[in-house]
């Protein structure tokens, strides 16, 4: 493949707050929008009619389903998530009750971005971005929680750990995972201090506790942009980086979306379009709530991440988290080509007790290892109770047994709500 023509440079800041800025440049056939193409009037339509929902509210008959093909097949992992929620509790408990804090100092009415972008590199923060804080992605349930003034969304990526994320699927990684999300919650309490201590008000979206889906924001900051794999593929750090947003009424000026040609770079990569083990994800792009993007299919990739530890081969073969957007860039323009494309240092995954898999080979699942409910578990156990009332036709002494078993169910589905299924999958309110 030949050299490609340059179409622009990128600088960013350095990976940590004393590293030197990195420039890199994006080959002129990459090029095709900043950020993410989108229709606002679609956008807006979807907010309004069809409300966002987060998946530990409107997914619960699959949650509840993952939770027990997971302490099938690795209690292990259950142990872990357990102590995942033990500790995040009293994190998510302060998270939400951020909103409800006064600031503690007299604002002086000056731009603050650079005084909030300082603090938030120094904290640790590997990438740090301003936009508008766009309300239209909050979810239905989350939206009476959220302080009417702060118009303005800090968005704050933190680094998972590099080496246990190229372990994945493993309860490695998810320990990487989770405890890129306790210190995101550290932090984050140092950076409300401050923000406060300016004089305004920050209310914290994430981890385990968020307002939305996050990634439109980021893209929006200029962060990075979506991948195929339905990640934030950000410059050090690809999909490896853990996604927070601190809402503010203090003033601030956004920044703009960037091209860094990830979306083109994307059409001719489809490395994790064809290594996802449950299929999951789509080659082709769609317009989806106003935005164009490869769909995940969600019924396909749970089975998958329930059995095998989170899975998350989509993040580990992602070029852009193993090596960086700069070297992969870099690599593009001078041989037109992918940077580790077909080989098993890119490719190749084990998937715990199944076996190692080498670039170009799959497992096979049947039909019914993707056999899983949808939806809300009282739908789906009011659904499955009226199917077999219909099948006991009069008997009463059966109607009562099923009416109770419905019961015990239903009970026993509200205690079960709010425990980790996924890492990463917001607690319970
Ligand atoms: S987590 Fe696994 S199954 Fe789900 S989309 Fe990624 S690679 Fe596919
Ligand atoms: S693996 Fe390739 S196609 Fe998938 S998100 Fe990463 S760069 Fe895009």
């Amino acid at each position: 493949m030949a050299k490609r023509i340059v179409g622009q440079h990128i600088t960013r800041p350095g990976r940590t707050v004393d590293d030197e800025d990195i420039t890199f440049p994006v080959a002129k056939d990459l090029l095709k929008v900043p950020g993410v193409p989108r229709r606002e009037d679609e956008i807006t339509f979807y907010s309004r009619e069809y409300p966002l929902e987060s998946f530990a509210v409107a997914e619960t008959a699959s949650a509840e389903w993952a939770g027990k093909v997971r302490d099938e097949f690795s209690p292990e992992t259950t142990e872990l998530y357990q102590e995942f929620q033990n500790e995040m509790e009293p994190l998510v408990e302060w998270i939400r009750s951020t909103g409800d804090l006064e600031p503690t100092g007299t604002p002086t009415g000056n731009d603050v971005t650079d005084l909030i972008r300082k603090k938030a590199r120094q904290l640790g923060y590997g990438e740090v971005g301003f936009t508008r804080f766009d309300r239209r992605y909050v979810y239905e349930s989350k939206r009476k929680y959220l302080r009417p003034e702060v118009s303005h969304a800090i968005c704050l990526a933190y680094e998972q750990d590099y080496g246990d994320t190229q372990a994945i699927p493993s309860l490695k990684a998810e320990e990487a995972q989770g405890e890129a999300y306790k210190q995101q919650a550290h932090l984050s309490k140092e950076l409300v201090e401050f923000i406060r201590s300016l004089g305004y008000r920050a209310q914290v979206s994430g981890p385990a506790w968020h307002y939305g889906p996050m990634i439109p924001m980021f893209v929006e900051a200029g962060l990075g942009q979506l991948g195929v794999n339905g990640q934030l593929l950000s410059p050090h750090f690809g999909s490896r980086a853990r996604l927070q947003i601190i809402l503010t009424d203090a003033r601030v000026t956004h920044d703009k979306p960037v091209d860094y040609g990830v979306i083109k770079f994307c059409e001719l990569c489809q490395v994790c379009f064809m290594r996802c083990p449950g299929k999951a994800i789509q080659g082709q792009t769609v317009w989806y709530r106003g935005v164009e993007k490869s769909k995940l299919i969600y019924k396909r990739c749970r089975p998958v991440m329930a059995r095998f530890s989170g899975c998350g081969v989509c993040m580990k073969v992602c070029p852009i988290q193993k090596y960086g957007m700069k070297p992969v860039m870099e690599h593009y323009v001078e041989t037109g080509t992918v940077l580790g494309k077909g080989t098993d240092n890119l490719e190749g995954y084990e998937l715990p007790g199944k076996g190692y898999f080498e670039a170009g080979k799959l497992p096979h699942f049947d039909a019914a290892f993707f056999d899983m409910p949808t939806g809300r578990s009282e739908d789906h156990l009011l659904n499955e109770f009226k199917e077999k009332l219909r099948e006991a036709e009069k008997d009463a002494d059966e109607s009562e047994a099923l009416w109770q078993e419905y019961r015990d169910k239903i009970e026993k589905s509200m205690k079960q709500q709010g425990a980790v299924v996924d890492m990463g999958m917001d607690l319970a309110e």
